[in-house]
């Protein structure tokens, strides 16, 4: 038997208005070329000046996961080549990281929890963009010198699943802190693996494979999966040496194989030396300070929706894995919507619906108005399963779809006691033989009651009626 050891790290972009080291903006999807100047094309004589918005953001991070903030830094050029870093080294951090130690904290589905340390986070900037059309290669540098932070994880994973808990709780808590948009089919949120097995039991480390630069969680999982898969095999045939060396390795999705790019580099491959052109970074106490006020977070929010609302544990965990849907809820509630409801119209019927649609038309005050429907009685849970798929297809309020549909429950007493009195008066066999201790007869009324009214008498009013009026 194997144990799995794999080690994260992801690079996310912060979501600064401009680049780390010049004034070009970091919008996406501009004409190629075109967020562009001196310093970010590498050319020569041109000088990098620190944004300190990009500190900021990592001082955020850092204080999130409870990590060490380094008052002073320093920046490293790391060097190699590739086309799309015109300097020919990529700005980055070695020795002394702004962000050091720290963790996160894993949830499992059966309410147990794991720390996963973390390693460290440095500043650095991104390269261009290379593309590859047909026969030529033509690169787009507006993204060299967007600023990154890369978070490197303790190899303290276990499994694929444990790295998916990981880099999901990660990704919620860079969205809390907008400190970056993690936007991951626009590469702002991109993740290396670093995979070894070895035999359970065992304590050294044996070689460590690298995948590189993922962008969505499913192929995360599919190419770690893959990977381990690859080195048990090379090792219960004794091929495990040939077969696994320090390498990095790139995830095909076509095939579903990790396949090799190049040999790793070692830190030593990079000549790291500390850039002449910047100073060190220097946070000042009234930065660290700031740093410190940070929003809510994941865990927090979790904890709380369990206390204030009663709602469960995991459906709690849902709703705050994503900041735009906790939100949503929250708003919910403001509306006066009941915490329970709102828990299942919101990630059981909404999201279910909006799995096939392009777009939401629902927004929290009007799913909202239509739980409160539901908790006064206005319509069945039935009847808003029809509004809802009414409204996501059609512009209309929610009081006029239940109004344009006939859903309204009759729930005046006046109303449902008539219907009461006449299946009665109908049935004095049974209205006898139920007297006499036939109890299991109310559900041969209320179903009457229920068919006379065609269905929008409300249940659990019939129920009541029934009950006092054959006491
Ligand atoms: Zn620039
Ligand atoms: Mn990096």
């Amino acid at each position: 038997m194997f144990e799995v050891i794999i080690g994260l790290e992801v690079h996310i972009q912060l979501n600064t208005k401009t680049k780390i080291f010049c004034s070009c903006p970091t919008s996406f999807g501009e004409a190629p070329n075109t967020n562009v100047c001196p310093v970010c094309l590498g050319l020569p004589g041109a000088l990098p000046v620190l944004n300190f918005e990009a500190v900021k953001k990592a001082i955020y991070f850092g204080n999130a996961v409870g990590s060490t903030i380094h008052k002073k830094s320093i920046f490293n050029r790391k060097n190699y080549f590739y086309p799309d870093l015109p300097k020919g080294y990529q700005i980055s951090q070695f020795e002394i990281p702004i962000v050091e130690g720290g963790e996160i904290i894993i949830d499992f589905d059966d309410g147990s929890s794991k720390r996963i340390g973390i390693t460290r986070a440095h500043l650095e900037e991104d390269a261009g963009k290379s593309i590859h059309d047909g026969a030529e290669s033509k690169v787009d540098l507006n993204r060299a010198g967007t600023p990154l932070l890369e978070i490197v994880s303790d190899p303290d994973m276990r499994s694929s699943d444990e790295a998916i808990r990981y880099l999901k709780k990660l990704h919620a808590i860079v969205r809390y802190l907008d400190i970056s948009d993690a936007n991951m089919q626009e590469g702002s949120f991109r993740c290396d693996v670093n995979i070894s097995i070895r035999p359970k039991g065992a304590t050294n480390l044996n070689t460590r494979v690298e995948i590189k630069n993922m962008n969505s969680f499913k192929f995360i999982q599919k190419a770690t999966e893959y990977e381990i898969g690859r080195q048990i095999e090379a090792w219960e045939d004794g091929v495990f040496d040939e077969e696994v060396y320090q390498e990095t390795r790139l995830f095909d999705v076509q095939s579903g194989q990790t396949k090799s790019m190049r040999g790793k580099e070692d830190a030593a491959d990079y000549r790291y030396f500390p850039e002449p052109d910047l100073e060190p970074v220097i946070v000042s106490d009234a930065m660290l300070e700031e740093g410190k006020n940070i929003p809510e977070l994941p865990d927090a929010k979790k904890a709380r929706f369990v206390k204030e609302h009663a709602i469960k544990e995991y459906d709690a965990a849902v709703i705050t894995a994503d900041i735009e849907m906790a939100h949503f809820f929250e708003k919910m509630l403001a509306e006066g919507a009941s915490a329970k409801n709102s828990v299942t119209w919101l990630t059981v019927e909404l999201q279910g619906r909006l799995k096939n649609a392009e777009s939401n038309p629902v927004d929290a005050v009007k799913l909202a108005t239509l739980v409160k429907r539901i908790d006064d009685g206005t319509i069945s849970g039935k009847a808003a399963k029809e509004v809802l798929d009414y409204v996501m297809e059609n512009e209309m309020g929610i009081d006029e779809t239940i109004d344009k549909l006939g859903l309204k429950q009759m729930s005046d007493d006046g109303a449902i006691e008539a219907l009461v009195d006449g299946i009665l008066l109908a049935n004095p066999d049974k209205v006898e033989q139920y007297r006499g201790g036939k109890e299991k007869l109310l559900g041969f009324f209320v179903g009457q009651v229920m068919k006379e009214s065609k269905g929008s008498a409300n249940p659990a009013k019939v129920n009541e009626i029934l009950k006092n009026k054959l006491a």
